[in-house]
């Protein structure tokens, strides 16, 4: 597997080239934006990982243009900017991921894996558990077929926990990954949202697939 790793600064990019290669994948390094795209151009890549900071052309422009000729190779952007406005630009601009920085290197691997293996199944880009799907190019949601009209809030929480399938997440995890406005403590709105959609997804269904989890938080499963 190829892979794309767009970042300059050097020491973080020689600690995620080093481990990528240790796990066996094959990765260029580009230092710019420009030349990132310059490498996207030249080469075949089964994944792309992106700094959003970069100099020449930002991150969040990188993928946009990547996603005017490409559509299927998939994006995971790498953000220091834990600022969810960054976030959910870049998944805007068509990343299918993101990691913020500073992380831990089994769990790039892991989001690496992941990507890897759906477009390898060439499954493109869309989420699916039970009937419950998720298209991220158009961003639209259908369950049993029939389409799910979400406010943009509703869909960047379920395109969130879409992305942790069968992973717990915490209200302190789904604010710090997709609320833009200052997330008070004590703050019972994520617990809000999550009622939202489970009327809109679960409601009338036998088959619940947003479970709480007592004092923890919240999974995407299928039982
Ligand atoms: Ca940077």
């Amino acid at each position: 597997m190829k892979i794309l790793l767009v970042e300059d600064e050097p020491n973080v990019a020689s600690f995620i080239k080093q481990g990528l290669e240790e796990n066996d994948y094959s990765v260029d390094n580009a230092y710019d934006g420009k030349m990132g795209l310059g490498f996207f151009s030249k080469n075949q890549y089964d994944l792309v990982l992106l700094d959003i900071m970069l100099p020449k052309i930002n991150g969040i422009e990188v993928c946009k243009e990547i996603r005017t000729t490409d559509n299927s190779t998939p994006i995971l952007m790498l953000t220091a900017l834990s600022s969810s406005e960054d976030i959910v630009a870049g998944l805007d601009a068509g990343a299918d991921d993101y990691l913020v920085k500073p992380f831990k290197f089994q769990e790039l691997l892991a989001r690496v894996r992941a990507l890897g293996r759906r477009k390898h199944l060439g499954v493109g880009r869309s989420y699916k558990i039970a009937d419950l799907e998720l298209d991220i190019n158009s961003k639209s949601v259908k369950r049993n077929n029939v389409v799910i009209k979400l406010t943009p809030k509703e869909y960047y929480l379920l395109n969130y926990l879409f992305r942790n399938k069968g992973i717990l997440v915490s209200r302190s995890d789904i604010a710090a990954n997709i609320w833009e406005e200052s997330f008070e403590k004590g703050s019972n709105i994520i617990d809000v949202y999550i009622n939202y959609l489970r009327n809109k997804i679960d409601k009338g269904f036998d088959k619940k697939l947003i479970h709480t989890v007592m004092g923890m938080g919240y999974i995407l499963k299928e039982d």
